[in-house]
C-alpha cells in the first residue's frame, strides 16, 4: 500500500503519518528527513544540497528523484510507503509515477490534511507558552504555511483528477483523525 500525505507545518502530518507507519506496517520515505541526514553524514549529496537547503530553496529533481528509486527499489520496503514531501512539483509527480510502475506499485491513496491558518498560529502560541522552542516565530510560520499550500496546490489538484484525494480536516483531536484515516485505508 502506498499513501501520500500532504499538510502545512503544524498540521500534524508526522504525528498521523507515525500512526499509519505501525498500524499498516509500512515505511516512512520523509525527503525532507532524508536530505538533512545527507547533510548530516556530509555525503557527497549533502556537501552539493547545503546550502540550497540552508536557503530554504527545493534540492534538485535529480537528486531527490534518484534517493526515492534507491529506496523504492529495494526489496525490504515492499509492504509500501507514506510518502511525505514528496512529491513537491509536477515533475516529481510524474517521476514518482513512472517509478511505481516500474516496481509494480500505485499510489493508493492521497490524503490532505487541511488546517486553517488561524489553528496554525494558536497551536504556535500554544507550544510558546510550554515549550519556548525557539523555531517556533509567528511570522516564518505563517510564512511557510503559505508557500506550502501554494507549491502544493497543482499537485493536490493532479492527484484529485485521478480521484485520489481524500482531504481530511486536521482541525479535530488526533484521535479524530487517526480515526477517519483508517477508516479511508479501510475502504481502499
Ligand atoms: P521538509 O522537511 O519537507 O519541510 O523539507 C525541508 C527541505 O528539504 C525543503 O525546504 C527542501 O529544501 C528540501 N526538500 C524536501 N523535500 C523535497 C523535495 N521533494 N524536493 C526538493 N527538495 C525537497
Amino acid at each position: 500500500m502506498n499513501i501520500i500525505i500532504f499538510g502545512p507545518p503544524g498540521a500534524g502530518k508526522g504525528t498521523q503519518s507515525n500512526f499509519i507507519v505501525k498500524k499498516y506496517n509500512i515505511f516512512q520515505i520523509s525527503t525532507g528527513k532524508i536530505l538533512r541526514e545527507e547533510i548530516k553524514n556530509k555525503t557527497e549529496i549533502g556537501q552539493k544540497i547545503y546550502s540550497l537547503m540552508s536557503s530554504g530553496s527545493l534540492v534538485e529533481d535529480k537528486i531527490v528523484n534518484k534517493l526515492i528509486e534507491d529506496i523504492v527499489s529495494n526489496k525490504k520496503y515492499e509492504n509500501g510507503f507514506i510518502f511525505d514531501g514528496y512529491p513537491r512539483n509536477l515533475d516529481q509527480v510524474n517521476n514518482l509515477g513512472n517509478l511505481l510502475n516500474k516496481y509494480n506499485q500505485k499510489i493508493d491513496i492521497v490524503l490532505k490534511l487541511s488546517v486553517s491558518l488561524e489553528t496554525i498560529k494558536k497551536r504556535i502560541s500554544e507550544r510558546q507558552l510550554l515549550e519556548k522552542r525557539p523555531d517556533d516565530n509567528e511570522e516564518i510560520a505563517i510564512k511557510r504555511y503559505k508557500t506550502y499550500e501554494k507549491s502544493t496546490e497543482p499537485v493536490i489538484e493532479f492527484y484529485k483528477t485521478l480521484n485520489l484525494l481524500k482531504v481530511i480536516d486536521g482541525e479535530r483531536s488526533i484521535d479524530q483523525i487517526n480515526k477517519e484515516i483508517s477508516d479511508i485505508i479501510t475502504l481502499i
